[in-house]
Formats: structure tokens, sequence, C-alpha cells
């Protein structure tokens, strides 16, 4: 086996973004990922960054960070992908005066199940999944000069095996000590599990081809008054400058009666009876914010905004005012009266 190569802390913002778009597949030939697969990213000899599978570690000169790979919780939708945000005047304005998106922190949504691994009524379940997943940990770990194990099928039925005599209460020594710190990390996580809310910030957007009748109906509170801005996924990302410390995707809607959110992606997941809203959610994730209710984020607006919809119930004296102050705010976009408001042929 060849030395690996030398390991820096070499983690530069071009290096983030570059992993951030490169996510799923080694950067020298091209493979997919496996889930838990050793990935190698840092530089190669030419100073180039790479994100390289095992087999083509030798093309790394300078490793930055080694880490089991995991699929993202979220899919990315294509570039092109138009997304809307249906807001009153107020806040459309407000946008324009500050040139930023406002991310609300998740405890602050309405829907109480944001953030939330799954519904009250299954927690045994949880607490015994997520045991069985820290035994497995306790069980790989790199332990007393002892290397990484790979989770095999012995070690996973074992963890199974001690599960089940936790049941029928026949623990050997051993078996408790590690039991034990399994259950006390369980705790731990559970006590810091809630505060995932606190400092989880999001910025909502609605993903459809069309304009849409309902999304008018529910994201303004005085439709007459309301505007839809139109962007693309990557507008978005653009205008927010890659910044490789947020995260866009589409939400999972999942049945929580029979299934939970990952541990650490409860931000990606909600119940079925959301999936009409089509979610798209730009999402930022900090501690050290978690006094703040939202944060703001700079975006160049002529890169974010394609194109301006007015309310299908507006007046024209209103599309005039939104064309008007749109332009004071020197962008140069097109503005529409929504489709919704031409008149039927019979
Ligand atoms: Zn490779």
């Amino acid at each position: 086996m060849t030395e690996l190569p030398k390991m820096t802390l070499r983690f530069s913002r071009e290096l983030k973004i570059f992993l951030n778009e490169n996510h799923d597949n080694c950067t020298s030939c091209g493979n997919h990922f496996q889930n838990n697969e050793l990935t190698h990213l840092g530089y190669k000899a030419d100073n180039s960054f790479i994100y390289a599978c095992n087999s083509c570690r030798h093309n790394v000169a300078e490793t930055v960070v080694r880490y089991g790979y995991s699929k993202r919780s979220y899919e990315i939708p294509p570039n092109e992908a138009y997304l809307w945000r249906y807001l009153d005047f107020s806040k459309f304005v407000s946008m324009l005066f500050k040139k930023a998106l406002y991310f609300t922190k998740t405890s602050l949504f309405k829907d109480p199940f944001e953030g939330a691994i799954g519904i009250f009524d299954n927690k045994k379940s949880y607490d015994r999944s997520m045991l069985f997943a820290l035994l497995v940990a306790h069980m790989t770990a790199p332990i007393n000069g002892r290397e990484a194990l790979p989770p095999s099928k012995e070690i996973t039925d074992e963890a199974l095996a001690i599960l089940d005599r936790i049941d029928k209460n026949t623990l050997s020594a051993d078996d408790e000590k590690l039991v034990a710190k399994a259950q006390a990390l369980s705790q731990q996580m559970e006590d810091v599990r809630p505060l995932r809310r606190e400092y989880t910030f999001v910025n909502c957007w609605h993903e459809n081809p069309y304009e849409s009748d309902a999304m008018w109906m529910l994201y303004s509170k005085d439709i007459s008054n309301a505007i839809s801005i139109r962007t693309t996924y990557q507008r978005l990302y653009l205008a927010l400058d890659k910044d490789p410390d947020i995260s866009i995707g589409r939400i999972n809607y999942i049945d929580f009666n029979k299934s939970f959110s990952g541990t650490n992606s409860t931000q990606w997941y909600k119940r079925f009876s959301f999936a009409h809203e089509k979610e798209v959610r730009a999402v930022f994730l900090n501690p050290n914010y978690k006094e703040q209710p939202g944060i703001e984020f700079p975006v160049d607006l002529d890169i974010l905004i394609d194109k301006i919809y007015v309310s299908p119930s507006a007046d024209n004296w209103f599309v005039d005012l939104v064309k008007d102050i749109t332009s004071k705010y020197g962008l140069d976009k097109e503005i529409l009266h929504s489709d919704l408001a031409k008149k039927p042929l019979y």
C-alpha cells in the first residue's frame, strides 16, 4: 500500500464550492461514489482542485480532507427549473431596497413539524433505531490503536442481537458497558436535537413551470397587491454568490406515520400534506446566529430576478406602480400582469 499524501487544512472558499459542485462523483475518473466510500479532497501537483475516489488517490498531491461519502438528503433541481416566490408588495419593495433575501429561523414557521424527526407516537421505534446505529458506531470506531472497521454483517447482526438481549434482560457485563455508552450518547443527542430548529434558517421557493393560482391565494395576505418573482435554480445559486454554506434543494414529502426524517437532515423533510407547495429551499445552519429570528443574505437582484409577475386580481394602475418602483431601483426586468388575468374566449 502506497503512503497517503500529506494532510493539510487548506480549506478555501473556492475548494468548498468545488466540493459542493462535484459532490457525487470522482473528478478524476467520473465514477459515482457509493455510500461510506472513502473520498479524498485536495490539490493536485499543479495546485488545481481534486475530489478523488480511493483508486484515484495517487492523483492527490495534498489532501485537505478524507471522509466517507454520504449521499445528499435532498435533490438539486435542474439549472433551468423555474422557482417562484409569492409575496406582498411591501416585502417586494423591502427586497429591492435591501438587495437581500431573508432567511427565517425554522422554529418561527407555522408548521410544528418543521425540524421534526417524526411523530411523537413513534418515539420508541426511533430510539431503538438510534441505539442500533450508535452500537454499530461504537463497534466500528477506531479505538485503542485499532483502525476503523467497516460495518460488516457480523457487526450489524451482533448489534441486533444486543437489542434482543436488552428486551430479554440477558445482557452480559460487557454488553452493559457498551449499551450504557450508546444510551448516554443517544440521550445527549435527544437533548440537543430540538435546538437545531433555532439555528436553521430557510428561504422558500415554489418549483413550477407555470404560475400557480393556489400560490397566489396562499402566499399573499392581500392578493390584489401581490407579486411573484420568477427565478431559476441557477439564478438563485449565482445570486447568492455560490455561497458554499448555503444548500439549495427540493423538500422531500414523506409520511411521518411510516418514516422518519434523518437526524441531521430534518430541514429537508415535510409531511405529504404540504406536497402542493413543491418547495425548494435555500438553507443555512449556524449555531452562532441562534439568537436571531432571521438573517439577510445579500443578493445580486439583477441575477436573481428573471421576470416579475403581478397578481391576477391587481388593477392596471398597480401593475404600473410595480414597473415604476422596479425601474427606480435600477432593475430592467420584464414585468407581466399575471397570465391568469387574461380574458377567456368562449
Ligand atoms: Zn476515481
